[in-house]
């Protein structure tokens, strides 16, 4: 989606050519993480008018909460009401990229995504728009390789329908986050189809149980469409939840009345959803509410009350090739295994490798972690803009609201380039250094220090207590308002 708005502002500054600039898309089509991610259930956490660009409202949302297909829809209208088809590449990786001072060049070095094929590009700019959640993360539980059943990763979700009908199998899932609570109540009633086959069976592996809020969704009916229609309206029901979801960042915080009124809807909603004691108890968090990235969700409870359906709290010892084995001795023999493990996000852009002048690794500039200046810029490598970098993943909205800021940025710099007759812009050492500790203090102690996540480095007991490169801490208008700050003072230009 990151791609695509700088596609779109590119093509509005004027670079209309479809040699004036290029998106290189790895997958077969668009969509980025909603084209990896296509598990039964997909759909997006925030209300749908925040989840579409401020230039490009989308009357047409049939569902509160949209879902994949319907967010696919959207992006592919957009590629082509905005003219970017002819600038998209699909099919090919970025391998390398490395900055010529001498010229200041990237040397961009492409091939297609099922290997061969290599091509080298030459531009100005390069712009990292792979996101954080692109990675899949497997479990590094052993034996995970000699399970001879079906394994299937939630990121990775096959399209072939025969890969992954469950209907009547027993099927193992690990993981309980976001994804896990939108694919489980799916599968659980894919698995109890039972026809002329016996029912199947459903066991999630539940290491640690998530804070659960009720989904407001609802069908968007004709009123709503028609009313979607007049800009008017349109921009008031989106400014509307804007602010909704920014009283909700207050929730983070303790003391607050909306952390108070979060806190009393999520017991509310576990108490009211889960009549089992027992169960009630072993869903129950054992974190502070916010730590890990709040579930919205009113059929996952449900789902897992369900009597082929099994929560597994005991710790996975390993995988055999017939199931689970548990570290209470059991075994679940199991047809298919599905992890909903997430992504790796720690090692960020670590598929490519860049290189800034004198031949210097991104990645040995972070060896301690990703970071830059708001997210968008790294010093020593310029002309590079990264869009949904370190510290700007959000916990409480639309990342499509951080996105344009981060492309307005971005746009700036290459027109203070260009107008300047520079080659090259780069952040200051100095400006970024200072920028990561004030946002490094500010998350100390913060609610997102509090638990094992993917919003920060793993500690040298791989739980809590690492620095958080994903999030930032703060009000989506202060981090508008921060990229939108003078660039002279923070940039070099040469
Ligand atoms: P995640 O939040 O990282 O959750 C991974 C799950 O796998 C956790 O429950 C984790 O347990 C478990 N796990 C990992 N390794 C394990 C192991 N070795 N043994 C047992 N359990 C293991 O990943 P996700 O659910 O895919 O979500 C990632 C992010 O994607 C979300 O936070 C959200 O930002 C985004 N997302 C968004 C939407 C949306 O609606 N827009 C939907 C899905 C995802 P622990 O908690 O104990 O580590």
């Amino acid at each position: 989606m990151s791609g695509l708005c700088m596609g779109v502002a590119l093509r509005r500054a004027g670079l209309t050519q479809p040699g004036d600039f290029c998106l290189v898309e790895q997958s077969p089509g668009l969509g980025g993480t909603w084209w990896d991610n296509r598990y039964p259930g997909a759909h997006v956490d925030v209300p749908a008018p925040l989840y579409a660009f401020s230039f490009a409202p989308n009357p047409h949302w049939r569902r509160r909460f949209a879902a994949a297909p319907e967010i696919q829809a959207y992006m592919q209208r957009l590629a082509q009401d905005h003219g970017l088809l002819p600038h998209i590449r699909l099919g090919r990786r970025i391998t390398a990229a490395r900055f010529d001072a001498d010229t200041g060049l990237w040397q961009i070095n492409t091939c297609a995504s099922g290997g061969g094929e290599e091509e080298l590009l030459q531009a100005r700019f390069l712009v990292c728009s792979t996101g954080p959640l692109s990675q899949p993360r497997w479990p590094d539980i052993p034996g995970l390789d000699d399970f001879a059943g079906r394994r299937l990763h939630s990121a990775r979700w096959p399209g072939d329908p025969a890969q992954t009908e469950v209907a009547g199998l027993r099927v193992g899932v690990i993981g309980t986050g976001s994804t896990a609570s939108q694919l489980v109540p799916q599968l659980v009633r894919q698995t109890a189809v039972s026809g002329p086959r016996p029912a199947g069976s459903l066991a999630l592996f539940q290491r640690t149980a998530n804070w659960v809020l009720p989904r407001p969704d609802r069908r968007y009916n004709t009123l709503d469409h028609a009313l979607a229609r007049s800009p008017l309206l349109q921009r008031a029901v989106r400014r509307f939840w804007y602010g909704v979801l920014e009283w909700g960042r207050r929730g983070f915080d303790e003391g607050t009345l909306a952390r108070r009124g979060m806190l009393r809807a999520a017991a509310h909603h576990l108490q009211r959803q889960v009549r089992d004691p027992a169960l009630r108890e072993r869903l129950r968090p054992p974190y502070p509410l916010g730590c890990k990235r709040i579930i919205y969700s009113s059929d996952y409870y449900p789902a897992l009350t369900q009597p082929h359906v099994e929560l597994v709290t005991e710790a996975i010892t390993r995988v055999t090739p017939g199931g689970v084995l548990t570290a209470d001795g059991r075994e679940r023999p199991l047809d298919v295994l599905v992890c909903a493990t997430g992504f790796d996000t720690v090692h960020l852009l670590s598929s490519l490798e860049l290189r800034g002048p004198g031949g210097a690794l991104l990645s040995e500039a972070w060896r301690s972690g990703p970071e830059a200046y708001r997210g968008v810029s790294v010093a020593g490598f310029p002309n590079l803009f990264l869009l949904l970098g370190p510290n700007t993943g959000t916990g409480h909205t639309s990342t499509l609201l951080y996105i344009e800021a981060q492309v307005q940025h971005s746009l700036a710099c290459m027109q203070a380039v260009q107008q300047g007759g520079h080659r090259w812009v780069a952040v200051k050492a100095e400006v970024m250094r200072a920028h990561n500790q004030a946002l490094q203090a500010r998350l100390q102690g913060s609610v997102w220090t509090q638990c094992r996540s993917w919003y920060h480095l793993p500690d040298e007991h791989g739980s809590a207590g690492g620095k958080v490169v994903a999030l930032w801490p703060g009000y989506t208008g202060e981090y508008v308002q921060g990229l939108g700050e003078a660039l002279s003072p923070s940039y070099d230009f040469g």
